[in-house]
């Protein structure tokens, strides 16, 4: 059977005719493209990347952008996008992520012009891949903290310092890293093939294995001065582009956990125990009606977002809560789906396992769920609990 989407609320009376088409289009893509090779992938711990000029020709990377080549989608239609695919998994929509919010993004509102010709309309297009290099070994929640360094030498930054957990590290044209000046931290293009620039994949990932994630080695990596993002300096230049990655996995997160549920209901009903469908039994009916309750509230908080960032309206701390609450509950989802699935629950006949092991990452990345909830607690209190 194609996936239906989950809709308990009615929530497509309130997207456009354009909205439902793009979503419509990326479903099918996911399903006649992706879902048949994915766990093959997933096994393999390679990124499909076979997929990315198929990708490029639906207008995902930088879909909100326009000009460029860029499809300046609005955010509703953004989200959409990443729901559909972090159904497939999510390796796929943080592929999407990376390069569109972490990359196109600060090339976009923090470059300059030559920037934006140079690498917009090639990564737009997917010919040009790009990842984003601001967790360190030492260094993940308290970016603030980072050894990595870029001194000026004539028209030259020299670059040392090591990236880690980097998605689409070693397959990226170019790195956004961040790196702290006299000035303060700024952003620069590193380019593949600079000298003493290298990366390097992580083996041995539980979660998140159908996605590339590498280690960058700068190692007195020259950078001309025009690869530095000329309009930002600090740490707003970073969150400005997690918070545009954190919109989109608070859609995403509701795509894997759609997943989920639509696994457990159709098991649920046809698996019998006891001479009844699983789904005769009060306690299953229990876990079912909690996982699309959270689904359809996430879907809520989703779409209401979508239009307070298409009104510019939305704050950093109201998008925290949606990838806090998004990404918590869909993780609670896909276990609790698991569980109904019992032995055949752990086999990657079923998706519940992959997308459960892949929102352990999800949880994690782009601000950690309880690093959410001292940002969202700061703003309501004014009291600061992350130091
Ligand atoms: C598969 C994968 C892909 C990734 N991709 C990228 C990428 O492309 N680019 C990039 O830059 N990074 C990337 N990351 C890194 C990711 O953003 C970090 O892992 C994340 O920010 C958390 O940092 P950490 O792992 O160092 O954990 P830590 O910061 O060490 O946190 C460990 C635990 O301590 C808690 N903690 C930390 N500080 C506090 C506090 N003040 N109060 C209470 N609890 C606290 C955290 O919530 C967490 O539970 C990726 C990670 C993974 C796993």
């Amino acid at each position: 059977m194609p996936f239906a989407g989950v809709d308990y609320y009615r929530l497509d009376e309130l997207l456009t005719d354009e909205e439902k088409m793009i979503r419509q289009t990326v479903r099918d893509f996911v399903e006649r493209e992706a879902v048949p090779i994915i766990e093959e992938h997933n096994t393999r711990e390679t990124f499909p990347r076979h997929l990315i000029p198929r990708m490029a020709e639906l207008g995902m990377f930088g879909a909100t952008l326009k000009g460029y080549g860029c499809a300046g989608l609005n955010n509703v239609s953004y989200g959409l996008i990443c729901q559909e695919l972090e159904r497939g998994d999510s390796g796929l929509r943080s592929m999407v992520s990376v390069q569109g919010s972490l990359c196109m993004h600060p090339i976009s509102t923090f470059g300059s012009e030559a920037q934006r010709e140079r690498w917009l309309p090639g990564m737009a297009a997917g010919q040009l891949i790009g990842c984003f290099g601001l967790t360190e070994p030492d260094h993940g929640s308290d970016p603030g903290g980072m050894e990595t360094r870029a001194r000026a030498d004539g028209n030259h930054f020299v670059i040392s310092g090591v990236k880690r957990w980097i998605t689409n590290g070693s397959i990226a044209d170019v790195a956004i890293v961040w790196a702290k000046t006299n000035e303060g931290i700024r952003g620069f293009l590193v380019e593949k093939g600079m000298p003493g620039f290298s990366a390097h994949d992580m083996k041995g990932k539980f979660s998140l294995r159908a996605s590339v994630t590498s280690e960058l080695v700068l190692d007195d990596v020259r950078v001309p001065h025009e690869n530095m993002l000329p309009n930002v300096v600090g740490l707003k230049g970073p969150f400005s582009c997690l918070n545009q990655a954190r919109y989109g996995i608070a859609w995403g997160a509701l795509g894997a956990a759609m997943a989920c549920y639509e696994t457990a209901l159709e098991y649920a009903k046809l698996r019998r125990q006891f001479d009844r469908p699983l789904a005769g039994f009060q306690l299953v009916q229990q876990k079912l009606v909690h996982m699309v309750t959270e689904i359809t509230k996430g879907q809520l908080l989703a779409y209401r977002l979508g239009q307070l960032k298409d009104q510019q309206k939305v704050r950093p701390e109201q998008i925290s809560m949606a990838k806090r609450n998004n990404v918590g509950q869909a993780l609670e989802i896909a276990r609790l789906a698991r569980d109904i699935l019992g032995a055949n629950g752990i086999v990657n006949e079923y998706p519940v396992i992959r997308h459960m092991l892949n929102l352990e990452t999800v949880n994690t990345y782009e601000g950690t769920y309880d690093m959410h909830t001292l940002i969202v607690g700061r703003d309501i209190t004014g009291e600061d609990a992350i130091r």
